[in-house]
């Protein structure tokens, strides 16, 4: 039910575990992290129940060290509340971890085609769905191009969504889609970020970019660049918050 991503010149987890915290008045069942180091690697820790176990488990995010990253907490619609079922959900060998607000309506037809073509699922939830697509996407036809899978999927997928997604081979670089759910991108003094709503990010930056519906948002440590779902490229004025949370 909430989402928060960062890439920066600092500690991606703590960063999104408080974050995290201030979206807790949306409600949630579990929470999870996808951390990326500076070798691209993707590390995944998920708990069920409070954030304060996800903060624990963590050491407050110290034991998942990386400057990019994504997390979540959970409303479950598809899939009981429960650690499997908790986002972030990733593609196999963790190479496309992808965190996600909203509801994937097709979400077994799109699993039955990904099953027939060898694909394995480990949830129940609709979320898998997309990190496996843009998995068969990105390995296939869009050929190592994230832009091209993730606007094959959105051409895919019924429903509504706010999408944070991290490519293991792609270090640094954090995207963010959104159909019918709330999702807001900052620019801060050491980074950029993105959010389900304006109280995660106060802390960091008052400086904001509203993404459209159907739209792209690729963000690294000093850019911030919108594409539409043809990929080509948006521009959108900034926003200050005037209000404290
Ligand atoms: N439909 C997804 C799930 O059940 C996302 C729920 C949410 O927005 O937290 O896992």
């Amino acid at each position: 039910c909430g989402i928060v991503g960062f890439t920066g010149a600092a500690q991606a987890a703590p960063i999104l575990l408080d974050g995290l915290a201030k979206l807790e008045y949306r409600g949630y069942d579990s929470a999870g992290l996808a951390v990326q180091n500076a070798a691209g690697k993707i590390e995944v820790v998920k708990a069920k129940g409070r954030l304060k176990v996800l903060h624990e488990m963590t050491d407050g995010g110290n034991a998942v060290p990386g400057s990019c990253g994504i997390g979540h907490t959970r409303w479950a619609t598809h899939g009981e509340p429960s650690v499997v079922n908790a986002h972030p959900h990733y593609s196999r060998d963790q190479k496309i971890a992808v965190v996600h607000n909203g509801i994937i309506e097709n979400y077994l037809e799109i699993k039955e085609r990904l099953v027939n073509r060898g694909y394995t699922f480990v949830s129940q939830t609709d979320t898998e769905v997309v990190a496996q697509l843009l998995d068969y996407y990105y390995t296939g036809e869009s050929a190592g191009d994230a832009l091209d899978a993730i606007s094959r999927m959105m051409l895919h997928v019924r429903g509504s969504y706010a999408l944070g997604i991290l490519f293991a081979d792609q270090p640094g670089t954090l995207y963010a889609v959104r159909k019918d759910s709330p999702l807001i991108v900052g620019q801060c003094e050491n980074g950029s970020i993105i959010a389900s709503d304006v109280p995660a990010l106060l802390k960091y930056t008052r400086t904001v970019y509203y993404i459209d519906n159907l739209e792209i948002a690729r963000l690294t440590p000093d850019s911030i660049e919108f594409f539409n779902i043809d990929k080509e490229p948006v521009s959108h004025e900034t926003t200050t918050i005037e209000w404290d949370a």
